[in-house]
Parts: structure tokens; sequence; C-alpha cells
């Protein structure tokens, strides 16, 4: 298999600090930054609208119908601000950055149709565009010729700590240990699921951040981005 130079993959659970050091590593690469999970929060949003109860018998055909009307737009937000995400041109930023919102993506995630859907946008942008990639299959199923792979991880109660954070400078209240048990139950399910589990590729660089700060895992990135490169 000839591995793309042009593509970086960074997986990982959630809270790992996968998108703020994926968009550092993309500005500093100059490679356009796809933000997935994003793209997973959009798709829960659509079927959560749509009322169409996915663990329902035969809903595979109506959800086809409605993944047909999907048209996803993503623009890199400020620096230190998630990914802006369009709906079929509605900005729906602030509406796929809750805890529900997260849940609901994780839920629609495990869909077959869903994740067939995302992966032809996702592998269309990596074929028009050098890209850093985020999310949980970069690089097993969606990327798996990507010359530079990442496995992002940390622990469960550091990730909780992190988001909690964020949630607080964004003024939303919502307790530590709510975040935490959310953040579990994400990894199961992320970890468990048929399709596309969580897990890293098999030639993937596995990074612990628990005690490492953005900068330090950005440049330990770039570095090994060079050295591949060669
Ligand atoms: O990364 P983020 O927390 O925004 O992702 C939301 C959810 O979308 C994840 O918990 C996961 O279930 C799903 N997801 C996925 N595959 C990806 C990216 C996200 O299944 N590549």
């Amino acid at each position: 298999m000839v591995k793309k130079k042009n593509i970086v993959t960074i997986d990982g659970p959630s809270g790992a600090g996968k998108s703020t050091i994926s968009k550092m590593l993309a500005a500093k690469l100059h490679y356009t930054y796809l933000d997935t999970g994003a793209m997973y929060r959009v798709v829960g949003l659509l079927v959560e609208r749509s009322g169409l109860d996915l663990e329902a018998e035969n809903t595979g055909k109506k959800l086809k119908q409605l993944l047909d009307t999907l048209d996803i737009t993503l623009a890199s937000g400020e620096e230190g601000q998630e990914t802006r995400a369009f709906l079929n041109n509605e900005d729906v930023s602030d509406a796929i950055r809750t805890p529900e919102m997260a849940m609901v993506a994780s839920r629609v995630s495990a869909a077959p149709e869903v994740r067939k859907k995302l992966t032809e946008m996702q592998r269309a942008m990596g074929n028009k565009n050098a890209i850093v990639a985020e999310g949980r299959d970069m690089g097993t199923v969606v990327f798996p010729d990507a010359k530079h792979k990442f496995f992002l991880d940390a622990t469960p109660e550091e990730r909780a700590r992190r988001r909690h954070t964020q949630f607080l400078q964004n003024n939303q209240q919502v307790e530590f240990e709510e975040i935490l048990a959310q953040i579990q139950k994400r990894d199961r399910d992320d970890s468990s699921r048929s399709l596309a589990p969580l897990k890293p590729a098999e030639d993937a660089v596995v990074i612990d951040s628990s005690e490492m700060n953005i900068e330090e895992v950005v440049s330990f990135m770039l570095k090994t981005v060079h050295q591949n490169q060669k």
C-alpha cells in the first residue's frame, strides 16, 4: 500500500485534547483541519430533530433518506474556539456542543448508514486537501493509508477535568462527576461497537498526554511527522 504523506490522523477518546492539538498541528503544517466528531454531532442533531428512533426496527431506509438531505460545512473557529458547523447552511455550532448532543452523536455513530455516509465525505476531503483528520477511526478505517498516525490518550479523570474547565469557560454549568460518568460511558460505547470501534491503528504512535501540555504534544507530533516524511 502506498502511504499518503499529506494525511495525518489523530484518533483517541473524548477529552484527550485532540481538537486543540489537531488544529495547532494543522496550522503549523499548513494543512486543512478536519473535525470528524463535529460531523457526527451534526448528524446527531439532524436525527434528533427528525424524531427518528434508531432503536426501532427497519429505520435503515428512513435514515438513508434523511442522510441524503445532509449538507455539512465546517469552518475552523478562531484560535482556542471549536469548529463552527453548518447543517444545510444553518449555523448549529452551539447546538452540537452540549453534553446531551455528545451522547446522541455517540448513539448515531454506531449506525452503519451514518458511518458509510460520513466516511465517504471524509475521504472526499482527504482526496482534495492535505489534512489533519481527527476522530475515532481515522487511522483504522477512513484513512488506513495515511503516512502519519497518532493515537492520543489520557486518563478518564484528566480528560473529565479538561472538559469541565472547557464548559466552565463557556459559562456552561455541568458537574464534574456527570462529565466523568459520560466520558466513561462514551469510552465504553465507542470502544465496544462492532463498526469502526475506537482503538489505535497498528501503525499509530500512541501518546499518553496525561502529564504533557499541549505544546509538548504538538511539538512531538511535528517532529515525528517531519522525520517520517523523509
Ligand atoms: O470528538 P467528539 O466528542 O466531538 O465526537 C462525538 C462522538 O462522535 C464520539 O463520542 C463518537 O461516538 C463519534 N465519533 C465517531 N467517529 C469519529 C468521530 C466521532 O464515531 N471519527
